[in-house]
């Protein structure tokens, strides 16, 4: 039973369509879902949002140049600005904190995002909002740390944040090709 992840519920949360709630009590440090999907590199993920099968918000990035076309119960998990949950590893979903039966599950969407353009709207009403989101870098210094002391980052962004502190963190070529070739 070690390996048993919690119960959740889907269920609307009647402001940005479905998301995953807890269906029992959660300790701090429980893994609560492992992100699946097909794997594709940037290039598919262009070709994908340009063909309209993929929306920009939906695809999780595990890599530097790696992406997971997410399936259906992992895209349902919502983001928030002051998440009860943190990815580790490789897509890795784990409690921050002990959540209540009835709670939100949600995530922190910037965390997984490597510098780029990418933005999006935020509706999650916590009180520290930052109202539009954006890659690693609009995490701000405080809650970032506060990841890092939880080990809520994945092994891919771990590397990438040294290169980024260091200075030695350019958007690769093939990703800006690729950005510029979007059709949104
Ligand atoms: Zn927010």
């Amino acid at each position: 039973m070690k390996n048993k992840t919690p119960k959740l519920k889907k269920k609307s949360t009647g402001k940005y369509g479905n998301g995953f709630y807890a269906d029992e009590d959660i300790k701090k440090g429980t893994i609560i879902h492992m992100f699946t999907g097909k794997r594709m590199d940037v290039k598919e993920l262009v070709q994908k949002v340009n063909s309209n099968k993929e929306n920009i918000d939906d695809p999780f990035q595990i890599g530097k140049r790696t992406y997971i076309d997410l399936d259906e119960v992992s895209r349902t998990f919502n983001h928030s600005c002051d998440p009860n949950c943190g990815i580790r590893k490789v897509g890795e979903m784990f409690s921050l904190r002990d959540i209540k039966k009835g709670e939100e599950i949600t995530y922190d969407y910037s965390l997984t995002i490597a510098p780029t353009e990418w933005k999006m709207k935020c509706l999650c009403k916590s009180k520290n909002c930052r109202k539009i989101l954006g890659d690693i870098n609009s995490v701000s210094k405080k809650q970032l740390d506060s990841y890092k002391k939880f080990g809520a980052l994945q092994n891919y962004m771990k590397k990438l944040l040294k290169e980024i502190e260091s200075g030695n963190y350019k958007v690769p070529k093939y990703e800006i090709e690729a950005l510029n070739s979007l059709k949104i």
